[in-house]
């Protein structure tokens, strides 16, 4: 046998992917707990954009009782495409079901990424886009939004090349929360290149651009069971296309990718929207409230949100010590030590209890 410290694997590794930055998601309850030295039940946790109701009552009920984990899931989708072309009211061939929005927008870049292409990415935004592009070799061309964070459609027109395959946005977006009207979104479909519009807090401000894949047919839409659903653990998300952009997208994608919990899940969901849509307008009504309060904390400016989730500007050059402060009280909000987001923290909506802590932590932490 060779002697393995002679062995250069690390080499033979394409180097985009040693090279490659981590995603930071979010870290576990326990992991939390520890650090700030308290028990894991005490911990606030909204950092995440999780649904502090859980999942419907339906959801543990039908996962309790399947019997037939043993089976492999169907890989076409079937049952599961159907009940969402119900829920969507978009025929089943415009669907493809995956572990979560984050593998349809790993597919995506799969599909229409090589090495060298690049995708238009208006910033400050949701990070998977950029860390799915280079996974693929291209390249995540950002697009500073405008003052309000809306989309400099302009400049985004500037930024295209002839390597550029797309873009991506979320709208409402991550982290800022505001939409992006229509009527741009029309403007970015001219280009003619794929324009993906992430609607995974559609559920929170009812605003949906499905209806225009009827005009255009490089648009994708995404949207994801996590949040408003309350299924974020179970990984349930998907993208609506084109019929033959989504069979080739269903021929590519790996032939088990829901899993058997996240289809009974969402099914369970899909048969209990009363109760799930009676949670999401308690988190908007909880959202509200807790703008109010924080529009009332001197040093601390709100951006208007359509989402469960608000985003803060603190005061200058005090973001990272506000943020270890809140840590050390047990509240787990979002930080972005970076760019045009350096001071800002993003809070998602939780129980009335958690606001009240939240609100009453950081106008201390603040103003002492
Ligand atoms: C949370 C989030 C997702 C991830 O959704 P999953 O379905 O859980 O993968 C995708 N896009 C945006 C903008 C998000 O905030």
């Amino acid at each position: 046998m060779k002697d393995s410290k002679n062995i250069d694997i690390n080499g033979l590794m394409l180097p985009h992917i040693q090279s490659l930055e981590t995603y930071q998601g979010v870290i576990p309850m326990d992991v939390m707990a520890d650090r700030a030295g308290i028990p894991p039940e005490k911990v606030i946790r909204l950092n995440g954009n999780e649904n502090p109701y859980g999942p419907s009552p339906r959801v543990v009920e039908a996962l309790g009782n399947f019997q037939n984990y043993n089976h492999y899931p169907d890989p076409d989708q079937t049952k599961l495409r159907d009940a969402l072309s119900d829920y969507l009211d978009v025929p089943a061939d415009h669907i493809v079901a995956g572990n979560g929005s984050d593998e349809i927008i790993d597919l995506l870049l799969r599909m229409f990424v090589g090495q060298g292409d690049n995708i238009v990415i208006p910033t400050p935004t949701f990070g998977m886009y950029a860390f799915s592009t280079e996974i693929c070799g291209g390249e995540a061309v950002s697009v500073e939004r405008d003052e309000d964070f809306n989309i400099d459609v302009e400049a985004v027109n500037l930024a295209i090349t002839p390597k550029t395959k797309g873009m991506f946005f979320p709208s409402p977006n991550n982290p800022t929360g505001n939409v992006t009207s229509e009527a741009q979104i029309r403007a970015l479909l001219e280009t003619g290149l794929l324009v993906v519009v992430d609607e995974t807090y559609y559920e929170f401000c009812g605003q949906t651009v499905l209806p225009l894949l009827e005009e255009y047919s490089n648009l994708v839409v995404l949207r994801t069971f996590s949040k408003w659903a309350g299924l974020a653990g179970l990984r349930i998300g998907l993208g609506v296309m084109q019929p033959d952009l989504a069979a080739t997208m269903m021929s590519m994608k790996p032939p088990y990718n829901v899993n058997l919990a996240a289809e009974i899940a969402l099914l369970a969901s899909l048969e209990d929207t009363p109760t799930l849509f009676s949670r999401v307008k308690n988190i908007v009504a909880e959202r509200d409230r807790m703008m109010g309060l924080l529009q009332q904390v001197k040093g601390i400016k709100t951006w208007p949100s359509q989402a469960n989730f608000i985003l803060c500007q603190l005061p200058e050059g005090r973001g990272k010590e506000i943020y270890d402060g809140l840590c050390n009280r047990g509240i787990f909000l979002r930080y972005f030590g970076n760019d045009r987001l350096k001071d800002h923290i993003r809070a998602s909506v939780g129980l009335p209890h958690e606001t009240d802590a939240v609100v009453a932590a950081l106008d201390e932490l603040v103003n002492a």
